[in-house]
């Protein structure tokens, strides 16, 4: 028996390198990521490569070297697909990846400590603790708020609404008679988190929008009355605190009077949108975010973190302690600590990465001058690409835009005006150097500018608008 236990020692102590391997893998890591970043400039934003080595290069019995690793991931992984990493790809909502996080995460997964409980690692609960206490009081949150670092967007939301699902007690046979107010825009992980919470039974009243794509407030409020006339129990408002296809925020003053005054929950999807409020620009435009219920945030978007970081807050945190906190025999042994909630009691997540540290290093180094300017910068660009485009012959832009994103089309002199735009938006992106998306608003297909990337700026979009008109106009050529 021993004998077998050495044998199997000498193996896994394999696993447990020593300095001299670590620092072998740390230089060509590090190099690698320094040619990384430094050939961003130069990088396409889209390659349509889709190698198979991965598959051909299955997992053995004996490892490979840190050289054949970093070459299957350079050829399969970094040069195909979208470059989010890039300040020329505007496309879906892109945040960019600030380096300190990447140092962030390596250092909470070298140091491995356990975030879901105070009692396991006081120092990283205080990290995630204070950076929502950060989120709540920047949106003027009170000190009853609680919240949690998730995986993202989605998760985010989906904490909050059940939450609210079991603030107001939404089971059984009311489940049929409960209404949700949304748009057309609202986020589909609202939805997928409707339909995750048991809730899919509940009416969804999708409300209309005005001009701008954003909810009437007036027609919210005749929805309501007109539901409760009906016998049914209006209860949740998702409002979007800028879409994701637009950039839109829904009126959020108006939405919080008529939350308040027909008792309903005010939850606010600001996953893209939220962090605005840390610039002056912003923080007008999100005027009334305060009043919300609930909100989530994505530090993965506005934050230009690396992607793996949503957030969640509710103003009475009491309420999403009520909905997550659970109790399990092999807990007995940490005690509670009423004075510092643990992340595991406010969310269905028990073990999770420290995602704390990958959002903390970087405001600690920066400071927040930096975020609130690149903020601020992104809302400037934004005005600033809607203007070029109203001046650019052959575009039309749509509203002016509430933060970074703009949408627009190119009108043809003939032709069919939808098919026109998804052949620009697809000849744009397999150009490779910039990346703008379509979408599609009341039926036609616009396209659209997210301008979020902390690598973005002037030059960028100077480029973008180069792109544009350069491919309209062969297009054009082309069609003659
Ligand atoms: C991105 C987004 C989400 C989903 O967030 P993930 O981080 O992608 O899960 C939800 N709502 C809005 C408004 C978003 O922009």
């Amino acid at each position: 028996m021993i004998n077998e236990i050495k044998r199997l020692e000498s193996l896994a102590r394999t696993l447990d390198m020593d300095a001299d391997e670590r620092t072998i893998l740390l230089e060509q890591v590090t190099a690698y990521s320094q040619r990384f970043l430094d050939d961003i400039p130069g990088e396409p934003t889209y390659s349509s490569n889709d190698s198979r080595e991965i598959y051909e290069s299955p997992l053995t019995e004996e490892g490979i070297n840190i050289d054949q690793a970093l070459t299957l991931l350079k050829n399969n992984v970094d040069r195909s697909g979208i470059n989010t990493t890039s300040g020329r790809f505007l496309g879906c909502i892109p945040g960019g990846g600030l380096f300190p996080s990447a140092l962030g995460d390596y250092l909470a997964a070298v140091s491995n400590r356990y975030a879901g409980h105070v009692f396991a690692s006081p120092g990283a609960v205080q990290i995630e603790n204070m950076l929502l206490q950060w989120m709540a009081s920047a949106v003027g949150y009170p000190e009853t708020a609680l919240g949690n670092l998730t995986s993202g967007g989605s998760t985010a939301n989906l904490l909050a609404i059940v939450a609210a699902r079991d603030a107001y007690g939404v089971e059984g046979a009311k489940l049929d008679r409960s209404v949700v107010y949304f748009t057309e825009h609202v986020h589909h992980s609202v939805d997928k988190a409707l339909h995750m919470a048991g809730l899919s039974r509940c009416i969804r009243h999708e409300v209309a929008v005005d001009d701008n794509y954003r909810m009437d407030a007036k027609k919210l409020e005749m929805a309501i009355v007109s539901d409760q006339m009906a016998g049914l129990k209006p209860w949740l408002i998702v409002a979007s605190a800028g879409t994701t296809n637009t950039g839109s925020v829904d009126p959020l003053p108006e939405i919080a009077s008529i939350a308040a005054a027909h008792d309903l929950w005010f939850h606010a999807d600001g996953a893209y949108g939220a962090f605005f409020v840390l610039c002056p620009e912003g923080r007008t435009a999100l005027g009334g975010l305060v009043s919300s219920d609930s909100l989530v945030l994505d530090p993965h978007k506005t934050l230009f973190l690396p992607y793996g970081s949503g957030a969640v807050l509710v103003k009475d945190g009491s309420k999403l302690y009520a909905s997550q906190n659970w109790e399990a025999a092999y807990m007995q042994d940490i005690p509670d600590n009423l004075e510092e909630v643990s992340p595991a009691d406010l969310s269905f997540e028990l073990t999770k990465h420290f995602r704390g540290l990958r959002l903390w290093l970087p405001l600690k180094l920066y400071g927040l001058a930096p975020l609130r300017a690149a903020l601020s910068e992104k809302i400037h660009l934004a005005r600033y690409f809607h203007d070029r485009i109203r001046q650019t012959n052959g575009f039309e832009a749509g509203p002016a835009p509430d933060l970074s994103i703009v949408t627009y089309r190119y009108r043809p002199p003939r032709g069919d005006v939808d098919e026109f735009n998804l052949r620009l938006v697809k000849a744009i992106q397999e150009e490779g150097r910039v990346f703008v998306s379509s979408t599609r608003v009341n039926g036609r297909i616009i396209l659209r500018a997210a301008i979020v990337s902390f690598r973005t700026h002037l030059d960028e979009i100077e480029e973008t608008l180069d792109a544009l008109k350069r491919n309209a106009r062969h297009l054009i050529e082309k069609d003659h």
